[in-house]
């Protein structure tokens, strides 16, 4: 992601409580399909279509997010984008994240992974004034302005002070995570040890067997005395070298595969700078985030065809067995068109994604080909939540996950006037 290891700082305050509440309800909401008050409205519209999902395939999904050490209970602030109202800056933080997935009681699959939880975390610029703004209800999820909820929320009743409605959790993902804790490091420098310690014995035997084979060392005290020094010694020595050369391997590995899933740079850098010609404020951060709400949106639906922001074909009935659905990583840009007052990017995104199917549970990597969609002669909205569209007939405000029409005027509401449209989604 190109973070500047130079600028990143150890976030403190209300952004660090609201962002470790988020990580600690995670799992809950994943299962019970709980709101969380301080997360975007499309987060737990994306949250509640996941736990429908589970119920349908009659599959109890524990998640434990836990802290490996104590940079586990930091987050790190990284890139930042803004615009006039909105502040955005993704956050991350060490984690271990287990899974067990259990159908009628009984455990069909666990998992238990090293990551790294990335979290966006969107403030009020200070010293604007986001009154008449669109926000969401906290507690109920209806649609309202940010001064309306400080009044109270005409559904529910409740009232907020701007504390609680902003900053607000606006994305995450979970990437896995290649470092390793103190413990970890020393727990592999353990394995390479003794695999360095049998290995020389075992060549000792191969040069010198008259000496070294067992029965030999019991006669020869001497050589007993020198092996049982020698070899600890040579293999802590040698068993660090191979740790080392191993680590240096996998690095590599890891390079070559990542390298293929970005896409070609050269594409993503021409589509990032055509966007920021319409929004200055543009970031390809932004636009991963977006596209990954979408994509999840659309999986995790019933029937993507009733979304508003999805116009394609119906989707493979195999993309509605998937439980869980992470973040590969990866987001390419294989290509983008300009098509008129429009302009259309297909990406290549990398998933970790868990099926359910017949009372089994399995883990695939996937990837995905998904087509996206703008107007270009609007610049973006930072604060854009699909749950609270404002009517450009009639200004009223409404839920356009539920409706593709505004119920007040009745007027066809097209999302390409606000946002992006996801106009296909296939497997690769
Ligand atoms: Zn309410
Ligand atoms: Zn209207």
């Amino acid at each position: 992601m190109g973070y500047n290891l130079f600028r990143t700082k150890e976030v403190t305050g209300v952004f660090k409580k609201k962002l470790t509440d988020f990580k600690n309800s995670l799992g809950e909401a994943v299962r019970q399909g709980k709101n969380i008050p301080f997360a975007d409205n499309d987060i737990n519209y994306v949250l509640k279509l996941q736990n429908e999902r589970l119920k349908e395939k009659g599959v109890d999904l524990q998640t434990d997010i836990y802290a490996r050490d104590e940079s586990g209970k930091k987050f790190i602030s990284g890139q930042n984008w803004k615009d006039a109202h909105y502040d955005s800056t993704v956050c991350f933080s060490w984690c271990g994240v287990k899974r067990i997935a259990k159908i009628n009681g009984r455990r069909r699959y666990t998992d238990n992974r090293k990551s790294v939880i990335y979290e966006t975390i969107t403030d009020v610029v200070s010293g604007a004034h986001p009154d008449n703004d669109p926000c969401n209800c906290p507690n109920c999820g209806m649609a309202s302005t940010v001064a309306g909820l400080q009044e109270g929320c005409s559904y529910c009743g409740t009232k907020f002070q701007m504390d609680d409605l902003f900053p607000k959790v606006s994305s995450y993902y979970f990437l896995d995570d290649a470092g390793m804790t103190t413990k970890e490091f020393w727990l592999g420098y353990l394995v390479f040890f003794f695999i360095a310690l049998i290995g020389l014995y075992i060549l000792c035997i191969s040069l010198r067997p008259e000496v070294f084979l067992p029965q030999n060392l019991i006669r020869n005290k001497g050589a007993l005395i020198g092996i049982i020094l020698g070899l600890p010694a040579a293999s802590f020595l040698g068993g660090y070298l191979l740790y080392v050369y191993f680590i240096f391997i996998r690095m590599i590995v890891k390079l070559i595969l990542s390298a293929g899933k970005m896409g070609t740079a050269g594409s993503r850098r021409a589509f990032e700078s055509r966007m920021k010609r319409v929004s200055p404020e543009f970031s390809f951060e932004y636009f991963t985030s977006k596209a990954l709400s979408l994509i999840k949106t659309a999986v995790y639906s019933k029937n993507e065809q009733d979304l508003l922001f999805y116009t394609g074909e119906k989707l493979d009935p195999k993309m509605k067995d998937i439980i869980d659905l992470n973040y590969g990583g990866a987001l390419g840009v294989k290509s983008f068109q300009d098509e008129g007052d429009q302009v259309k990017v297909v990406t290549k995104a990398y998933f970790d994604v868990l099926y359910a199917k017949e009372n089994k549970v399995y883990y695939r990597n996937q990837v995905f080909s998904a087509t996206f969609k703008r107007r270009t002669d609007l610049p973006v909205n930072l604060n854009f939540s699909m749950s609270r569209i404002m009517c450009p007939t009639c200004g009223s405000s409404f839920d356009a996950t539920k409706n593709k029409n505004c119920p007040y005027c009745g007027n066809p509401y097209e999302i390409t006037t606000d946002d992006w449209a996801l106009v296909e989604l296939r497997y690769k």
